[in-house]
């Protein structure tokens, strides 16, 4: 029988690696895919459409929503952000795992929707090392690093929520890891369900065949 994929849910504050981190994953490992987001923000250098993100005006984006062309957007530092529905939904049927990389509020919208959704909470080794990564990333000025922090703040209330947290120190362990714990959660009955209603029909079967 042809597997289901799985939805995986990857947050963590702004600075914490996710995005080197999901790169790396999708080179050493190809049954991952990365789902694009569509935002309002603006381009930042280097970015481009269609693959860091849908680039969209405040009008295409409110009319996404109304069409219900999204699994879950959130409004993040001033600016709409949301999972478009079609690729994600093509993925799980052709037994990909799709990792959406969205912050909490979004996060919690999938979980919701989607029960068995893995969701992973990616963290920096200290917050210290947080700001010095934002910094030196040199593409926000020092308002918006002020504004992340402070979100990262209050994200760090929800972690609770997540299955798994993964300390972005070491990037080539913490890929492996990442990979490992993708792959038990992935034999988790929850995960399951279909393949547990399988073994009770067929045990079923085999007593009443006795
Ligand atoms: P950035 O502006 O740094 O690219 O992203 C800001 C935050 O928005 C990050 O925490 C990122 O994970 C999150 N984000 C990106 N795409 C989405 C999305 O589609 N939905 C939600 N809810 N958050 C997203």
């Amino acid at each position: 029988m042809k597997r289901k994929g799985i939805l995986i849910v990857v947050s963590g504050f702004s600075g914490a690696g996710k995005g080197t981190l999901m790169k790396e994953l999708l080179k050493r490992y190809d049954n991952y895919a990365l789902s694009v987001s569509m935002t309002t923000r603006a381009p930042r250098e280097g970015e481009v459409d269609g693959e860091s993100y849908f680039f969209v005006d405040k009008e295409t984006f409110e009319r996404t929503i109304e069409e219900d062309g999204l699994i879950e957007y959130a409004s993040y530092c001033g600016n709409y952000y949301g999972t478009p529905r079609k690729y994600v939904e093509k993925c799980l049927q052709d037994g990909r795992d799709v990792i959406l990389e969205i912050e909490i509020q979004g996060a919690l919208k999938v979980k919701e929707k989607f029960p068995e959704a893995l969701l992973l909470f990616v963290m920096p080794p200290s917050a210290a090392e947080l700001k010095r990564r934002l910094e030196g990333r040199g593409t926000e000025s020092p308002e918006v690093i002020r504004e992340r922090l402070v979100r990262a703040s209050e994200e760090a209330e929800g972690i609770e929520n997540y299955e798994y947290l993964i300390i972005n120190d070491d990037l080539d362990e913490c890929v492996r890891e990442m990979n490992d714990i993708i792959n038990a959660a992935r034999r988790n009955p929850v995960r399951n369900r279909h393949l547990i209603a399988d073994m009770r029909s067929e045990l079923d079967a085999v007593v009443k065949g006795e």
